[in-house]
């Protein structure tokens, strides 16, 4: 109960504080999404991080230190995926892992390739718990936020799987109102993803895609928010299954 209210004053008081221009100016000058996005668009954005920052705990690895600048940041990138989402889809989110860049795990590991397990040092730039913490190595944040046109957004990616965990299970599909929606979800991803296995998925989605179902999902929407125009353009169909969930329309950001 006490823990519940403590969160609750947090956030309110989160709120209660206009939005500082110093984040704003920050996000102009490293987010190059930023300026794509509407003057409505930014003002919903802003309350939003603010209260995940003030919600979340943020920890450093080692004795890295997280900045203002990275929470910022993050957060936002982090709260674009969820701007149309009627209540807050990250609640279940407790922590945030900052580590200065790749992230190297070591022990048994899946390879995506069913019953087969690899060892061995294991370089990633994020990963998503479920029911745990969110890493993130800020260096491929920082990249992300400044290069969509490469396709890459390791933000994006994590906080996908994060919401493709809202119903208990990875498998690259989050909840969905009907089921009429998750039919056509289910069929346009299952395509796909077995065309890309096939090796006839096309560049515009990486290999890494073809891993598993919900890496499939979480790179769709990394190339969802960065390359809208292309996804639309090759795979209009999965464009419009993740333009449905998302509630959004980020090829029309792109002049
Ligand atoms: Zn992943």
């Amino acid at each position: 109960m006490r823990l519940g209210s403590t969160r609750a004053r947090r956030r309110r008081r989160a709120l209660a504080q206009p939005f500082p221009e110093a984040w704003r100016d920050l996000l102009r000058r490293r987010w190059a999404l930023w300026p794509a996005l509407t003057d409505d668009e930014r003002q919903r954005l802003e309350p939003l991080v603010q209260v995940f920052i003030a919600d979340k705990r943020w920890e450093g690895s080692r004795r890295f230190a997280v900045t203002e600048e990275m929470q910022v940041l993050i957060a936002a990138q982090a709260c674009l995926l969820v701007l149309e989402m009627d209540h807050d889809p990250y609640h279940g989110i407790g922590t945030i892992i900052v580590h200065p860049s790749t992230i190297v795990l070591h022990g048994p590991r899946a390879t995506g390739t069913a019953g087969v397990m690899a060892d061995g040092p294991y370089p990633i730039l994020g990963q998503a718990h479920h029911r745990g913490p969110v890493l993130i190595s800020w260096d491929a944040a920082v990249a992300g936020a400044r290069h969509p046109e490469r396709g890459h957004n390791i933000v994006f990616h994590e906080f996908a799987h994060k919401l493709d965990m809202l119903d208990g299970t990875v498998d690259g599909t989050p909840p969905l109102s009907d089921t009429a929606t998750l039919q056509r979800w289910v069929d346009v991803c299952t395509r796909e993803y077995h065309a890309l296995r096939a090796g006839l998925g096309g560049p515009l989605l990486s290999d890494y895609a073809a891993t598993n179902p919900g890496e499939f999902f979480a790179v769709a929407t990394e190339v969802f928010f960065t390359r809208p125009v292309e996804l639309r353009e090759d795979k209009p169909m999965l464009y419009g299954v993740l333009a449905a969930f998302y509630r959004q329309e980020p090829a029309a950001r792109v002049a």
